[in-house]
């Protein structure tokens, strides 16, 4: 008999893992998630501006190709359009229960017991397609809830406040600041922009695909295909080496700084600009409109440290600016992971309890103690440098592989000690990038430990998870 899995989370993980079983003819799945739409991400994040610095063709799933792409960089309606396409053509929409979160789920020995208001419900798989980035974080600075005006996080922009003429504050100059603050410049009377660490940026070559070059992604065959590879290995040959200390890392330091000179001619300017860490350390902006929208005279950067929001603006250790706005591009809670959801494996252990020091897990994907749990876009395996859509299908890849083995003599959990080995070899390979020194990001705790990241190449995550996994997983009281 088909094994009943329960998936949680509509956006790019759990579509592309509802969208396989259907595809092996296992109906026997329900999605859950807990917004009243699917997309995950790219609902979430509707500020204007927002889109993806990975090309379209390279941020798609393999299995379905898309010709419709308008840009060789996606917008956000573009890429939800996409995932809503996916979702119909392989119908995987009714077997969505929106506006379901799921708030506990525990193992009982035998079956994974899912609570959500509606009740709970057994499971003999569960897979967790939440991503890394789907919790707002809103920073904590003094006097926050006195501010008179609109505030709002960048990841739940007030579509209904207009920012013509408005005086605005955007706190944070991350990828989500860099792709909204050209749009808010634009309209707003006056933008300050508050960075606390200046980013590195290169420029996005962005383009819209002319009639006659989407005619070709229609009707040639193997194009599409052909220029997915090749954006696939640039990413691995160039940007992946940087981040790696090899050896290009000099070439994206002189193409960022480069990019800086070019665009930005005020040396006072560039300066407050320029990083002082090693560039990848905290993932680079890639943005071409950034800086021009930073030398607008009606936009000034602000790199005094804020000491308190009052009920009219924020105050820095410098002064005090008065704005009827704030938005707070400040990021994500990256590294609480399946938090807010209670996840209690085998002998009543808790997720919260198992990963005290960070999270992580076996490929990312899964966790001793938690039988027939698997993780898409778990810990370690952010990039910075590729799709995260490849990493998404090599994981959904290797739960298909565990199915067979799930119905036999019980559920399958991963080995202690190939977990102990995979974490050995993941500081290994974590000594020679570039995240771990220098820079404070999301990518870590606040220890300084790396959880989010992959530190290999993409090709070799995928061999990794490509291999049998049965070897590495054991029938649960087996030993
Ligand atoms: P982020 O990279 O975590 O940036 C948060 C920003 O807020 C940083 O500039 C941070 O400053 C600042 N900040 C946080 N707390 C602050 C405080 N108390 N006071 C002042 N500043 C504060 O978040 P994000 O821009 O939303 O991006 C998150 C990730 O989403 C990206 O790295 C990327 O992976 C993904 N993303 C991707 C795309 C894409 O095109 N593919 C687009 C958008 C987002 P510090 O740097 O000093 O900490």
């Amino acid at each position: 008999m088909a094994p009943r899995v329960a998936i949680v989370g509509a956006g790019f993980g759990g579509l592309c893992m509802a969208i396989q079983l259907e595809r092996a003819g296992i109906r026997s799945y329900t999605v859950f998630e807990k917004a009243g739409d699917l997309g995950g991400t790219w609902r979430d994040n509707s500020y204007p501006g927002a889109g993806c610095d990975i090309p379209s063709h390279l941020y798609s799933y393999s299995f379905e190709k898309y010709a419709s792409w308008t840009r060789r960089y996606p917008e956000q309606p573009e890429i939800l359009g996409y995932l809503e396409h996916c979702a119909d053509k392989y119908d995987v929409r009714r077997k969505i229960r929106f506006s379901t979160e799921v708030r506990r789920a525990v193992f009982d020995g035998a079956q994974w017991q899912i609570s959500t208001a509606d009740g709970t419900e057994a499971f003999d798989v569960l897979v967790m397609g939440v991503g890394q980035l789907n919790r707002p974080r809103m920073p904590d600075i003094p006097g926050m809830a006195e501010f008179e005006g609109v505030s709002f996080h960048s990841a739940r922009w007030n579509h209904e406040h207009d920012l013509t003429g408005r005086r605005v504050a955007v706190i944070g100059n991350g990828s989500s600041a860099a792709q909204l603050i050209p749009r808010v410049a634009e309209r707003a009377e006056h933008l300050h922009v508050f960075q606390r660490t200046p980013n590195w940026v290169i420029p996005k070559p962005d383009a819209a695909f002319g009639p006659l070059t989407r005619l070709a992604f229609h009707y040639v065959p193997g194009l599409q295909r052909a220029y997915r590879e090749w954006i696939y290995r640039y990413a691995e040959g160039t940007l992946y080496p940087a981040l790696s200390q090899g050896w290009s890392v000099g070439l994206l330091k002189q193409r960022a700084l480069r990019h800086l000179r070019d665009q930005v001619p005020d040396p006072a300017l560039r300066a407050k600009l320029t990083p002082d860490y090693p560039p990848g350390c905290k993932r680079v902006v890639i943005d071409s409109s950034f800086y021009p929208a930073l030398t607008r005279p009606n936009v000034s950067v602000v790199t005094d440290k804020i000491v308190r929001v009052t009920s009219k603006g924020v105050e820095t250790t410098e002064g005090t600016y008065e704005v009827d706005t704030i938005v707070y591009a400040t990021g994500f809670k990256s590294t609480e992971f399946l938090a807010p959801m209670e996840v209690v494996g085998r002998d009543g252990q808790t997720l919260e309890e198992r990963w005290a020091d960070g999270a992580e897990a076996y490929l990312g994907i899964s966790v001793p103690g938690f039988p027939n749990m698997f993780m898409l876009y778990g810990p370690n395996t952010n990039l910075g440098h590729n799709s995260i859509v490849f990493m998404i299908e090599c994981q959904v890849d290797h739960v298909m592989a565990c199915l067979p083995y799930l119905g036999g003599s019980g559920p399958i959990e991963v080995r202690p000690e190939v977990m102990a080995a995979w974490r050995r070899q993941l500081d290994a390979a974590m000594d020679r990038m570039v995240w771990g020194a220098g820079c404070q990001s999301w990518y870590k705790t606040a220890s300084g430990r790396v959880t989010n990241n992959w530190p290999g190449t993409t090709t070799l995550y995928r061999r990794l998870t490509a291999r049998p996994p049965r070897p590495a997983y054991r029938v649960i009281g087996a030993g």
